[in-house]
């Protein structure tokens, strides 16, 4: 399932960098994450950094402590209410997770978090271990919202699958596949303005918001 949607996103037709130059190829759009040299760029990192902005929810990274410390604190983001997105959550697996199985350990830390924090959503990162030891997160998931009554969103996006562009990508097809379109958001007024930025908004905003003296 993973795979197919990575080929899929790895298949860009309309875009000029994914065509044939001459006889060449170019392979940047395709190109795959090294083992051992994915720190800090995989596509765990490339999720995060996308998906972390968004303050009022839980992201629990599902992987070893340095998944999460690699990455934590990377991306910055406003909030005019909740910053529980400046806790970073893992569920910290270890050896003995690796040869028993995280499911229940991920379940538990799921639980522990709405319980403990009361977020509006929680973010679920699969990193590279419980997806090469074939944990169904996807499946823990879908029980853990049913469950607890709150939206727990699984991110398909272990480092090894590339690299973090690809993250990027893979990020936003969990916003497709389980949040847009599930809901209405509320009216917030009558002129009500979206600001939209590429990488740095919180720094752009920097610029727009009155200076204080
Ligand atoms: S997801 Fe994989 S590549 Fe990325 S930090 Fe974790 S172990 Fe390293």
């Amino acid at each position: 399932m993973l795979q197919a949607k990575v080929n899929q996103l790895l298949t860009e037709p309309a875009c000029k960098h994914n065509h044939h130059h001459g006889d060449k190829k170019n392979r940047s759009c395709s190109q795959q994450a090294k083992p051992g040299s994915a720190q800090g760029g995989c596509a765990f990192d490339g999720a995060s950094i996308t998906l972390v902005p968004i303050t009022d929810c839980a992201h629990l990274v599902h992987g070893p402590i340095a998944c999460a410390g690699n990455s934590w604190g990377s991306r910055g983001s406003l909030s005019s209410g909740s910053n529980l997105f400046q806790t970073g959550f893992t569920t910290d697996l270890s050896e003995q997770d690796i040869i028993m199985g995280g499911e229940k350990r991920l379940y538990q830390s799921i639980k522990y978090i709405a319980q403990n924090y009361q977020p509006a959503a929680i973010f679920v990162y699969c990193t590279c271990v419980p997806a090469l030891t074939g944990e169904d997160v996807e499946a823990v998931c879908a029980s853990a919202k049913q469950k607890l009554g709150l939206p727990v969103i699984p991110v398909m996006s272990p480092g090894f699958v590339g690299s973090k562009n690809l993250g990027n990508r893979l990020a936003g097809e969990a916003l497709l596949d389980h949040v847009i379109g599930t809901g209405e958001p509320p009216t917030l007024g009558k002129f009500v303005i979206n600001l939209i930025g590429e990488y740095n908004i919180a720094g752009e905003m920097w610029y727009v918001l009155p200076q204080k003296c």
